[in-house]
């Protein structure tokens, strides 16, 4: 979503034929982030499918003002709903996982993945079996089934483009260089809005103060995620999946300012940073114009505007989130996957307000201790294994959850509060 007051640009139209592009996850934040870079670029971009979980008013209004062709909705009861807000409009509409899979697998240039959690694993992996380019901001797919979609994607042919800004910002300096000259990565974290807590104090957290981020605006899953540092561990396993770096060699930064996203240290000692507003409209619109250099999406850096650049290391004790899933990275795609169901179960019962804000790293740990007894230890060699593994993964943290919580059970969040 976006940060920062400047203006924004318009592009003119370009005189090329317009890119088809179909976008999961079109009225979250990455989604709305997506819409927002289209806007800016009139005629360069014709919207194929969107699609959402249950939010149907909002869904067909972006139907609607995109000219899309096909508007699906995961929750068959918000069917009706979607229907008639859609009717006389023309546009196809649809209901159910399986439809959003389907949607995912329209001949299109390019598909957004933006569903946030594994919901996402199914219609990403059905995009990329399609043959179709993927900018990828679900990063649960890699975290939960990495092995899968990137052995898929190479067999595919498909480029896998990365949303997240710090990935973005490492592909961006790549460019095609050889990983043999690469000898570490780092990519930054802002610290989140408990940087400077005392555990004491983050013990009290509620959900509304790990809602209040510093740097960015996002959906509320990857904003707890980011309160926790979780989701640098996830960007972590991301990272491995998509350049190949072990764990040792991916480095992790805390850097408030959230100015400069990732760095590639080069054999013989270089380092190359990439910068850029915190603003996801920056990565997402390099993603949009791939292969080729995408207009102006964000506002643009102004260096002698910045002030000072801070970098720190991760306080592991407060934050072990992070260490945990370096953990699980080291101990393979079965504790990935688990790790990311765990997750998303303990963060879904700190923001219903049963679980407080240090027991959501405990839960996930203690979800892959039980698991590790009960799952087997390997990563998942279908879509079908890893969508069971992360239901398993859920169904234990849950019950781990309830072992913590006197009273009230967990329920399955896919189509929860998150
Ligand atoms: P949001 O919560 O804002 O949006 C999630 C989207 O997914 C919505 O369109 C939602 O539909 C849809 N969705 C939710 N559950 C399901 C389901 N069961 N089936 C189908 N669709 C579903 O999330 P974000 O946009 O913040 O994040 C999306 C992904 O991008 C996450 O993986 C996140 O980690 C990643 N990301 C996000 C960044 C950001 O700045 N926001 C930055 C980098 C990565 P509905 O509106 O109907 O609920």
């Amino acid at each position: 979503m976006v940060i920062g007051t400047a203006a924004v640009r318009n592009q003119p139209a370009r005189a090329s034929a317009p890119r088809r592009i179909t976008i999961l996850g079109a009225t979250g934040s990455i989604g709305t982030s997506t819409l927002d870079v289209i806007a800016g670029q009139p005629g360069a971009f014709a919207v194929e499918a969107v699609t959402a979980n249950a939010n149907a008013v909002r869904l067909a209004r972006i139907a609607r003002s995109t000219g899309a062709r096909h508007a699906v909705i995961a929750e068959p009861a918000a069917y009706r709903d979607l229907k008639e807000a859609l009717a006389g409009s023309g546009i196809e509409v649809a209901a159910g996982g399986e439809a959003v899979a389907a949607a995912a697998t329209r001949p299109v240039d390019l598909v957004v993945a933006a569903i946030v959690g594994s919901a996402g694993l199914a219609p990403t992996y059905a995009a990329v079996t399609a043959g179709t380019r993927i900018a990828l901001a679900n990063k649960e797919c890699l975290v939960s089934a990495g092995e899968l979609f990137v052995g898929a994607a190479r067999a595919a042919g498909v480029t896998i483009l990365p949303v997240d800004s710090e990935h973005n910002a490492v592909f961006q300096i790549l460019d095609g260089r050889s990983m043999e000259d690469v000898e570490r990565i780092t990519i930054t974290a802002s610290g989140g809005p408990f940087r400077q807590w005392t555990a004491e104090a983050m013990a009290r957290a509620t959900p509304a103060e790990a809602l209040k981020h510093p740097r960015w605006s996002m959906g509320p899953k990857i904003t707890v995620d980011s309160a926790t540092l979780m989701n640098k561990g996830l960007e972590l396993i991301e990272a491995h999946h998509l350049f190949g770096l072990t764990g040792q060699d991916l480095v992790v930064l805390v850097h408030p300012q959230a100015i400069v996203h990732g760095l590639v240290h080069l054999r013989g000692g270089a380092v190359l940073a990439a910068l850029g507003p915190p603003d996801m409209r920056a990565p997402i619109a390099h993603c949009l114009a791939w292969p080729a250099r995408s207009p102006l999406a964000a506002a643009a850096l102004d260096l002698t505007a910045l002030g000072p650049l801070t970098f720190e290391p991760p306080d592991l004790r407060r934050f072990p989130a992070l260490a945990i899933a370096r953990a699980a990275l080291a101990a393979g795609g079965w504790a990935t996957n688990i790790l990311s169901a765990a997750n998303e179960v303990a963060v879904a019962a700190f923001l219903d307000g049963r679980l407080g804000f240090l027991q959501i790293a405990g839960i996930v740990e203690e979800t892959i201790e039980r698991a590790a007894s009960l799952v087997p230890l390997r990563a998942a060699t279908s879509i079908e294994d890893a969508i069971a593994l992360d239901g398993e993964g859920r169904r234990i943290a849950a019950q781990t959850v309830l072992g913590r919580v006197s009273g009230g059970g967990v329920k399955d969040t896919r189509h929860g509060p998150l």
